[in-house]
């Protein structure tokens, strides 16, 4: 992930509206936005599956999710 900011049509009302959010946030359909650079780049993925593996061991820890 990095500091770029990603636009997408996020559901408002019974239309859209264009919003900007950092590279790496969850969009309004619960997805994690990726940026074009980060999309080709395998180590933003690393990234990402290093993320999901702090939750799980928090999760086995008892923290829950945080
Ligand atoms: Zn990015």
């Amino acid at each position: 992930m990095c500091e770029n900011i990603v636009n997408y049509n996020a559901p408002s009302g019974y239309g859209y509206i264009s919003v900007n959010e950092k590279c790496g946030n969850t969009n309004a359909y619960g997805n994690t936005l990726v940026c074009n650079d980060c999309q080709y780049d395998p180590t933003a993925k690393d990234h990402r599956a290093n993320a999901k593996a702090d939750r799980e061991s928090y999760s086995y820890a008892g923290y829950g999710e945080l």
